[in-house]
């Protein structure tokens, strides 16, 4: 089994803090986990914000959050996984992908010049919003069904894009358990087209059992609508810190099993390969 999202931005960049993670994953029975740090850890993706350090900007908050980023070097980075690699541990070289339309070009060719094993496309930000920091921050200007829509129709861009292997925390827009007044479909259902049409994978996510929502992305309904499409899976944690690596795999493997997936995809050099899900109980 496989983790495929987790963050080594909440401590250093040494060997010693990436084995915390693995030794975590082997303690929790799986056997290869995927670093995926975000890209506003990384000078070189400065850049790729650029539309959020205008003066124009109406959260405060966002400036606040981004000016202490983009302090690590991605050649640092790539380096202690490759390092880890040689050393006997089974990790993938991941990267977590802030999307905006607005930068698609620039994401593209910064992308180009980096190898990764998979790449995962995530949108945290609706505009200029940065919607899963905090349940009061720009909440309380955005009715619920609106901010819905406006980040289905950004993901759907991400997913047109090309850019990317994995799509994260597909329905991450619930993370503080605000709820639109009915089903999204009209919108959701785009989303996985294009998904399948660009043939990338999504991923299931416990981080959502961690936080206000508590349960899973995507929530089972999406899942098996996936499914249906004929959308692969990876499993992720999302963990920011070693102790949640893994975390709940099981149930997220059950999930899969209730949907109808029998495998789930690993990759290298950003192509995958089917394996067999792990029989439960
Ligand atoms: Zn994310
Ligand atoms: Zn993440």
């Amino acid at each position: 089994m496989i983790d495929y999202h987790m963050h080594l931005e909440n401590g250093p960049l040494t060997m010693d803090y990436l084995q915390q993670f693995w030794q975590q994953a082997k303690r929790r029975g799986l056997s290869e986990i995927g670093v995926t740090e975000h890209t506003h850890k990384f000078s070189q993706f400065r850049c790729t914000f650029d539309h959020l350090f205008q003066p124009d900007v109406g959260y405060r908050y966002m400036k606040d959050w981004l000016s202490n980023d983009f302090q690590q070097d991605i050649e640092e980075y790539l380096a202690l996984l490759h390092k880890a690699r040689q050393g006997g541990v089974p990790v993938k070289v991941g990267i977590e992908v802030d999307y905006f339309p607005e930068q698609q070009s620039v994401i593209a060719s910064l992308l180009d010049q980096y190898s990764f094993d998979f790449v995962l496309g995530s949108v945290h930000v609706i505009g200029q919003w940065g919607f899963d920091l905090s349940p009061e921050w720009g909440w309380e200007d955005h009715d619920v069904d609106t901010a819905y829509k406006l980040y289905y129709e950004t993901l759907l861009k991400a997913a047109q894009s090309g850019l990317f292997d994995i799509m994260s925390h597909l329905d991450v827009i619930k993370v503080f358990g605000h709820r639109p007044s009915g089903p999204m479909d009209k919108y959701v259902i785009p989303v996985l087209e294009a998904i399948r049409d660009q043939g990338m994978a999504i991923e299931i996510s416990t981080a959502g059992l961690r936080k206000p929502v508590g349960e899973m992305y995507p929530e089972e309904r999406i899942l098996g609508q996936a499914r249906s499409y004929h959308i692969p899976i990876t499993f992720s944690s999302d963990a920011h810190a070693p102790e949640d690596v893994g975390y709940r795999w099981e149930d997220a493997v059950l999930m899969a099993w209730r949907c109808g997936y029998r495998e789930y995809r690993v990759f290298q050099d950003r192509k995958s390969w089917a394996e067999k899900l792990p029989k439960m109980g």
